[in-house]
C-alpha cells in the first residue's frame, strides 16, 4: 500500500517554451536555407502571444528559451513576456547547431543574444538552451563558453536516443560538469525497461497518447520525487501554420502531426500538474546540492562513476 504523507506538496515542474519560427527548426534545413527565412510570414510573434494567454489563464509562469533573431525583431515581446513574470532566457541567435560552429562564432552567438535580450527587458538572463539539444560528447566546449559568457545554467540535453540529438549516457537530472563548471538541467525523460523514454516534450508529445504521457512525468515526480522539465515551441500550437514543400515524410509527420491537439493538451497538462520557471525550480536558494559528473568528450558516457562530489547551488 502507498500512504501519502499529509504533508506532502506535489512537486513543482519546470515549463519551458522554446521561441523560434516554425522556418528554422532542424526539421526543415535542407528545404529553407537560412538567406531565405525572410520569406516566409512570420508566424512566431502571434503564436508566443498565443502560449503568454495560454499560461495567463492558468496561473503558469515559465522558461523562455529565445531566439536572438526573434528578440532583434520582436523588442515589444520581448518585453511582454518579462512584464508576465516569465523567465526571459537565451535559445541563442541563428538557431545553428552547436556542431556546426566554431567556438568563437558560438561565443559571439551567446553572449550577443544575452546582452540583447538583458537590454531589452532589464532583468538578468541565467539560463540557456542549445538549438536541436546539439551539446554531445563532441561540444563540450560549449559549457565553457556559456560559463565564460555569464550563464548560470543550460538545459541542452536530451538523455535519450534519437537521430537529430540526444546523450543517452548523460545524468536524467540536473548536475554540474565537472571540468568545465556549467549547471546542466536535461531535457526528463522516464526510465523503464532498462532504458530512458522521453517524457518532456517536443514531438513525443503530440506524438504519444496524453494519458501515457502524464502516467510518465507522474512516475517522475512521485517515484523519484524529481522535478521534470518540459518544453515545447510556438508554432507547436499554429495548426495554419505554412505547409512548407519538399520535406521528407519522417520530417513532415515529426513537424505536423497533431499540431491542433497541442494547445489542449498542453492547458490538461498544467492542470494535472504544478509548473513554475527553471530559476524558480531548480536555482532558489538551499535547493538540493546536484551531483558533479565527468562527461566524456568524444564518447557518450558519463556513469555513475564519474560523480565526486556533491555541490551546492545557490
Ligand atoms: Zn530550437
Amino acid at each position: 500500500m502507498n500512504l501519502k504523507s499529509p504533508q506532502s506538496s506535489p512537486v513543482i515542474n519546470a515549463m519551458t517554451v522554446d521561441v523560434e519560427d516554425y522556418f528554422q527548426v532542424a526539421a526543415f534545413e535542407d528545404c529553407i536555407h537560412r538567406q531565405d527565412w525572410g520569406h516566409w510570414p512570420v508566424r512566431v510573434e502571434a503564436n508566443t502571444r498565443r502560449v503568454l494567454e495560454l499560461f495567463e489563464g492558468h496561473d503558469v509562469h515559465a522558461t523562455f528559451f529565445i531566439l536572438g533573431w526573434v528578440a532583434e525583431r520582436f523588442p515589444a515581446l520581448m518585453r511582454e513576456i518579462a512584464a508576465a513574470g516569465h523567465e526571459v532566457a537565451s535559445h541563442g541567435f541563428g538557431h545553428e547547431r552547436i556542431t556546426t560552429l566554431s567556438r568563437a562564432a558560438f561565443s559571439e552567438g551567446v553572449v550577443r543574444t544575452k546582452h540583447m535580450l538583458e537590454d531589452l527587458t532589464g532583468t538578468a538572463v541565467r539560463g540557456y538552451r542549445a538549438p536541436s539539444y546539439s551539446v554531445g560528447p563532441t561540444t563540450l566546449w560549449a559549457y565553457e563558453a556559456l560559463r565564460e559568457a555569464g550563464y548560470d545554467y543550460s538545459s541542452s540535453i536530451v538523455p535519450i536516443r534519437h537521430d537529430l540529438y540526444g546523450m543517452p549516457e548523460a545524468p536524467r537530472f540536473a548536475f554540474f560538469t565537472k571540468h568545465e563548471g556549467m549547471l546542466e538541467i536535461p531535457v526528463t525523460t522516464m526510465r523503464m525497461w532498462n532504458r530512458n523514454w522521453p517524457c518532456g516534450g517536443g514531438g513525443y508529445f503530440r506524438l504519444l497518447p496524453y494519458a501515457l504521457f502524464r502516467r510518465g512525468l507522474r512516475r517522475v515526480n512521485r517515484r523519484e520525487s524529481r522535478s521534470g522539465v518540459f518544453y515545447f515551441h510556438p508554432w507547436e500550437v499554429d495548426p495554419d501554420q505554412p505547409r512548407v514543400p519538399g520535406v521528407t515524410t519522417k520530417n513532415r509527420v515529426r513537424h505536423y502531426l497533431n499540431l491542433a491537439r497541442t494547445a489542449p493538451r498542453i492547458e490538461q497538462l498544467v492542470r494535472d500538474f504544478r509548473f513554475d520557471r527553471m530559476d524558480k525550480v531548480f536555482l532558489a536558494p538551499g535547493h538540493a546540492d546536484y551531483p558533479v559528473v565527468t562527461l566524456q568528450p568524444d564518447a557518450p558516457t558519463a556513469h555513475q562513476g564519474g560523480i565526486s562530489h556533491a555541490r551546492p547551488f545557490g
